[in-house]
């Protein structure tokens, strides 16, 4: 139970950070400010974000 909580969590806290396709910095932000153009990187004022994706543990 309590993990499946922070799995929760743990998603909302990586639908809420975007990385810049320009300089790969990471931005904070509501997905809704992204879709309508509100959000640009502080870096080098781009538009072009994507959502981070959660790196795959590999065994
Ligand atoms: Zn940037």
């Amino acid at each position: 139970m309590v993990k499946k909580k922070f799995k929760e969590m743990e998603n909302r806290l990586f639908n809420r950070v975007f990385i810049c396709m320009k300089c790969n910095s990471k931005i904070k932000a509501d997905e809704k400010k992204i879709k309508i153009g509100k959000i640009k990187c502080r870096k080098c004022g781009s538009k072009r974000l994507r959502k981070k994706h959660k790196e795959r543990i590999s065994k």
